[in-house]
């Protein structure tokens, strides 16, 4: 590490490949590795989740925090470990009550949040706090906290009572996840009664972790520039979007990279057959019959010619999984097209997703779960990927589809809007094209969109110019790792694409 370098605490309640639920896991696993890259000087904290706890080897005891838990005091040792997969150290917030327990970060089996989770993230938030002051003596001071989303909204707010403290910065990676908690939770958390107002964290007679963030940190991004002016609009403010509009003077969109390491057709491990925009055939083919020798037990000459749409995420409306329902059966009846989608989610979506494949078991493909090696086999052996999201703070998937040759249908939102170039004469011609765009959000500009990518799939040589100009853009972090790097420097918070004061 440089001399001088830049100290910064990252604070997150997810980092792949330790935990990951979403997007969040993969920045995090990601973003502070292209910012040691650029010089900066790194800790990153997570909670001390039982799964996280198995995966570490070493382990060096920092201290202890004593901190007000919702019954008393709650003491939480501080864990250092030098993880293989991390090129700094890594902390960890072990306190067994409210982090030792099975299953997901969030919610329990039956896919209801944890009931105490209030408390776990204003305990984490507290010790993460804490610790940006240094308060166990460990010689570390940093700078700058960046933290993220709502889990670690209330960072901020501790760090902004304090007199002397380091410069924070707040991350919204979806808005429509807030954190909104009870006020009795607030009374039995002991939260500073002065936070108690419009103006602080009270949200429609509860509170708001994330508004904590938005309203406490120094500087608020997410994660690009059409969210970060979409989220000031009452369509897609979640409520906040007045308030985010009155602070829009420190608020910056700037656009997630992807991890090309663990993301690159030409060396993934999870595929049979490597390629590169240079040669896509027949690595990418190859993919495609590894994937659908998943689901059937030969597939013929037919099933390999006919195009295969994926999907891969949540099962949420958010994605617009109910527009993929709906289109599907049209596309059924019309074309020849296959289907693969890995996802899990609200059970209704599960099930109707279940009934369909059974329907078509030779066109129908749908793996209910989660399943990394599984989504890397879509992302490379689908020829076109399903995205149409209601709204998209970045997306991951749709790059990882572009840097796969694997087309991407979206709707023009979000992070989807700036990375996707529809494919029309103009973008054809200037060979700018890279996907497939719809700008009304209905199940019939969806289709539209389908039925225009299923055109251009039937002129191989087209197919191939826009396969190759989505590999070869470049979606690494350098770029935004060097406009977090010049927020963290400006004192005046404004970088990367700010947004101008209304
Ligand atoms: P979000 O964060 O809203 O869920 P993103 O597109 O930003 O959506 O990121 C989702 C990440 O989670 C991607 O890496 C995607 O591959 C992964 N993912 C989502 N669902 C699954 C699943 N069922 N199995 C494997 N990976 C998944």
């Amino acid at each position: 590490m440089k001399r001088g370098a830049k100290k910064i605490l990252f604070v997150a309640s997810e980092a792949y490949p330790l935990v990951k639920t979403g997007g969040l896991g993969d920045v995090i696993g990601s973003l502070p590795h292209a910012l040691h890259a650029g010089g900066a000087d790194i800790r990153l904290v997570l909670p001390g989740y039982r799964s996280l706890l198995r995966q570490l080897d070493q382990v060096k005891i920092l201290g202890w925090c004593d901190v007000r838990g919702a019954e008393g005091i709650v003491s939480a040792r501080v864990l250092e470990t030098h993880h293989p997969d991390l090129a700094f150290p890594l902390w960890v917030v072990d306190c067994p009550t409210l982090f030792d327990r099975p299953g997901n970060p969030y919610v329990s089996a039956n896919g209801h949040d944890w009931p105490d989770n209030a408390e776990r993230f204003a305990v984490f938030s507290r010790v993460a706090a804490l610790l940006a002051q240094d308060v166990l003596d460990i010689g570390w001071q940093p700078e700058v906290v960046h933290t993220h989303d709502w889990q670690t909204g209330l960072v901020a707010a501790f760090l902004a009572d304090q007199p002397v403290r380091p410069k924070t910065v707040f991350t919204i990676h979806n808005l429509a996840y807030s954190g909104y908690f009870s006020h009795g939770d607030f009374v039995r958390l002991q939260l500073p009664s002065h936070w108690w107002s419009s103006e602080g964290v009270e949200f429609h007679g509860g509170f708001s972790m994330l508004k904590g963030g938005v309203v406490y940190a120094d500087a608020v991004t997410t994660v690009s520039p059409t969210y970060a002016a979409e989220i000031c609009t009452p369509a897609f403010g979640y409520g906040l979007d007045g308030l985010l509009l009155s602070r829009q003077h420190k608020l910056h969109g700037i656009l997630n990279g992807i991890d090309t390491v663990v993301w690159n057709p030409a060396t993934d491990e999870y595929l049979p057959a490597h390629f590169s925009p240079g040669r896509i055939q027949p690595g990418k083919r190859r993919n495609k019959q590894a994937l659908l020798e998943r689901f059937l037990p030969q597939p013929d000459e037919a099933a390999l010619k006919a195009p295969l749409l994926g999907m891969v995420g949540r099962l949420v409306e958010q994605k617009g999984i109910d527009w993929v329902l709906a289109a599907m059966p049209v596309l059924l009846a019309e074309t020849d097209a296959r289907f693969v989608l890995l996802g899990s989610g609200q059970i209704a979506y599960e099930q109707k997703l279940t009934r369909l494949a059974r329907q078509h078991p030779d066109r129908v493909f749908v793996e209910i779960g989660y399943d990394e090696p599984l989504a890397h086999l879509i992302e490379a052996g689908a020829d076109m990927f399903m995205m149409p999201s209601r709204f998209e703070p970045c997306g991951l998937n749709q790059m990882y589809s572009l840097h796969y040759g694997t087309l991407p249908i979206v709707f023009k939102t979000g992070g989807l809007a700036d990375t996707v170039v529809d494919a029309n004469k103009a973008t054809l011609k200037d060979a700018t094209a890279n996907g497939f765009v719809f700008d009304t959000p209905d199940v019939a500009a969806f289709l539209d969109a389908i039925r225009r990518a299923l055109d251009v799939y039937r002129k191989p040589a087209q197919w191939r110019g826009l396969q190759q100009t989505g590999m070869r853009q470049s979606f690494g972090w350098s770029e935004s790792a060097d406009h977090y790097l010049s927020l963290y420097s400006s004192s005046s918070s404004r970088s990367g694409h700010a947004l101008e004061p209304a």
